[in-house]
């Protein structure tokens, strides 16, 4: 298929790349990276060099850096050339931008300037991983990198343990082995997990199981290469009447129907009306 080279109207084009194989871009993206006044790149050594493996010419046109470092002049000086009427790809070193990548602060002011902002969608570890972990694709709770310091990866697991969503982390090979033995403790060994390395890469590995199993076997993973990691959510956990009275009991032996309902439904995760409701016929019946 032939690449079209067109004039682009003024403003931004978030272009997504490959995450691997470098075949993974779209013909659209292959477009707009040949037809755009300028680029702007992460990492510009890396977009020269998918330009040339698919053949695109630079043709005199510059590829500048732009990174989150890059502050606000970096951010204003990209939009004063879009309001001067450019067209504007930017690449991040792979995946989309934006996504535990630059690109933000650039499309954010972009929106609040008024200019057009067009994504050219393409590959994405956190989607590619979710689709061949094996775990529930309806709803997904993106965290990409977890803070190094054990302190903070624990509190912030914590926070995540009743989320009720498929986990989405990105990891890197020198933490993976903490990371998944930190995740068993905190969100519990039998919740289902896969490890994805080296998506769409030569070779590429999915490893599926729950967080106690993929721990047993870190031993035989190889710690190289790009890491994602998945959790299964949370079981809901199933509560019977009789627990709610039993609870509810108790608790209104030292307190007022409002708060042994407030109490308990906190405790146990129910609706707080519903629960209000047994805890009223009961004090009734006391
Ligand atoms: N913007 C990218 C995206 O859309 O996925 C992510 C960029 S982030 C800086 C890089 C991280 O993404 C890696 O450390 C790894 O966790 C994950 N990643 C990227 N490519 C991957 C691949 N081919 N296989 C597995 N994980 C990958």
């Amino acid at each position: 298929m032939k690449i079209e080279t067109k004039p682009l109207s003024p403003g931004l084009y978030l272009v997504s790349t490959p995450i691997g194989s470098a075949r993974d871009i779209t013909l659209r993206a292959l477009d707009v990276l040949a037809s755009a006044d300028l680029i702007a790149a992460e990492d510009t050594r890396t977009a020269r060099k998918l330009m040339e493996i698919h053949g695109l010419p630079l043709a005199g046109r510059p590829v500048m850096a732009h990174h989150d470092h890059s502050g606000d002049t970096g951010v204003q000086g990209l939009i004063a050339l879009m309001r001067e009427g450019k067209s504007l790809a930017y690449v991040s070193e792979a995946g989309t931008p934006m996504i535990a990548d630059p690109g933000f602060e650039l499309g954010r002011a972009a929106i609040a300037e008024g200019l057009s902002v067009t994504a050219v969608p393409g590959a994405s570890a956190a989607v590619t991983a979710l689709t061949v972990s094996g775990l529930p694709t309806d709803r997904f709770h993106f965290v990409g990198f977890l803070p190094a310091s054990n302190a903070q990866r624990e509190s912030e697991l914590a926070e995540l343990r009743n989320v009720a969503a498929t986990l989405v982390f990105y990891e890197s090979p020198k933490r993976v082995d903490e990371m998944l033995r930190c995740a068993a403790e905190i969100l519990g060994g039998n919740r289902p997990a896969a490890i994805c390395r080296e998506l769409t890469k030569k070779f590429e590995e999915v490893r599926r199981g729950t967080l106690e199993t993929l721990v047993a076997d870190l031993d035989n993973l190889k710690h190289k290469g790009e890491f994602v990691v998945l959790v299964g959510r949370a079981e809901e956990e199933t509560v019977s009447e009789a627990d709610v009275t039993t609870a509810l009991e108790e608790a209104l032996l030292t307190m007022r129907v409002k708060d042994a309902a407030t109490a308990v439904a906190g405790a146990m995760g129910l609706p707080r009306r519903q629960v209000y409701q047994v805890a009223l016929s009961l004090s009734k019946k006391q």
